[in-house]
């Protein structure tokens, strides 16, 4: 298992992650043997959004005796009301569903505070602007949770999260269908008529990675199957079926994420997720299988995968293409470059700048980046 920080956190979490949602109604049998081959495979870290007791119950007896290697995400605002899931960001219900989780989960603290599922700018600002807000930081400078995070859809809400300073990391959903340009802000209609603009990546998306790198806000992924559409070519926007391995692989190659949390509902699907690991690049080859579909191809723009290595004098061109990408956005806004991303960038053995314009590169990129007019453009910002 190979394992990234999570941003300011500073947690070494996982690559390949646990999004428990789907052992919702498992048995407890069956949630003690995913987790305890989780655990085999060095998974480390879990998402817990559910409020139903049973589950929690479940998962909380399933690391009992595990607790210190587990990095939990606990959801501040899911709630368990009548039978029923309740999002709510009434304190007082939300005292008594965090305090629960803690309870079930056997522990005095949640390593991943999250402010639970915000989809709107106007609910971030209503959210931490009032009582919900301080009862979140108010854990925090307490140790119940070590650090805040925060889950959404929405790539504006998100952005505004981390301009805000209040939120360490995300959980975010990160595929390539959501990242091309939606028809809709809707999570529930995203996959509707693309029109004319196909062609086109989501900015405001585009943005939130960049300013998540920028900020070093780590990401956590869900979604990363696009609730398992893209492995299905009748239901893929791209009109053919990524694996798992190529979906995985596109999300943990977007700039500032950390892990992609999968959904197991048996010990079959977990293997198959884990599989990422021991992967060949052609199995995790996202790429070619973008590049070549019958429907939205992404033309002339970098999406870091890779392919264009080797460069004739060693650059290193989707990372350079990507710190180029994060600082562009805060340049062209007139702000000064980012002080993290110019490190980032020195940190490259080669620069842009010494790229000879030999073309070697460029054929080989399956989406027609002009990468020599982007190496003397990189060469240009970062001087
Ligand atoms: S054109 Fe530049 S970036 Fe491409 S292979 Fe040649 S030296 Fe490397
Ligand atoms: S320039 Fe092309 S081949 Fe190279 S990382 Fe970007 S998209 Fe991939």
């Amino acid at each position: 298992m190979e394992y990234r920080r999570l941003g300011r956190t500073g947690l070494m979490v996982s690559e390949i992650g646990f999004g428990c949602e789907w052992l919702e109604h498992a048995t407890r049998e069956t949630v003690q043997e995913v987790v305890d081959r989780a655990t085999e495979l060095g998974i480390n870290i879990m998402d817990c959004w559910m409020s139903d007791p049973a589950v929690r119950s479940n998962l909380g007896d399933a690391i009992v005796g595990d607790r210190d290697r587990w990095y939990v995400q606990g959801h501040i605002g899911s709630t368990w009301d009548g039978g029923q899931y309740v999002r709510t960001r009434d304190v007082e219900k939300c005292k008594v569903a965090f305090d629960d989780l803690l309870e079930r989960f056997h522990t005095d603290h949640m390593d991943l505070g999250m402010v639970h599922y915000v989809d709107s700018p106007a609910e971030f600002e209503r959210a931490m602007g009032g009582a919900y807000g301080d009862y979140v930081r108010e854990l925090r400078s307490q140790g119940v949770i070590r650090s805040i995070g925060m889950s959404t859809h929405n790539p504006i809400t998100g952005t505004m999260a981390i301009e805000s300073g209040d939120v360490d990391m995300l959980l975010f959903s990160v595929n390539p269908a959501y990242d091309m340009k939606p028809a809709s802000e809707d999570i529930e209609t995203l996959f509707g008529d693309y029109g004319d603009e196909a062609n086109a990546m989501d900015r405001d998306r585009m943005e939130l990675y960049r300013m998540a790198e920028a900020n070093d806000v780590g990401i956590t992924v869900m979604k990363c199957f696009a609730g398992s559409r893209l492995l299905d070519p009748d239901r893929s926007p791209f009109g053919v079926a990524l694996t798992p391995a190529q979906c995985i692989h596109y999300a943990l190659t977007r700039p500032a994420v950390a892990s992609v949390l999968l959904g197991y509902r048996s010990l079959a699907d977990l293997e198959e997720d884990a599989a990422y690991e021991t992967a060949t690049p052609e199995e995790r080859d996202y790429a070619t299988a973008l590049a070549t579909a019958p429907e939205h191809p992404v033309s002339g723009l970098c999406t870091y995968c890779g392919h264009c290595a080797p460069c004739t004098v060693g650059i290193d061109i989707a990372q350079v293409n990507k710190f180029y990408d994060l600082a562009e956005v805060q340049v062209s806004k007139g702000h000064e470059l980012p002080e993290l991303v110019r490190d980032h960038y020195r940190a490259l053995g080669v620069t842009a700048d010494a790229c000879i314009g030999c073309g070697a590169c460029e054929p080989r990129c399956p989406f027609g980046v002009h990468i020599m007019e982007r190496m003397v453009q990189a060469s240009r910002l970062f001087g």
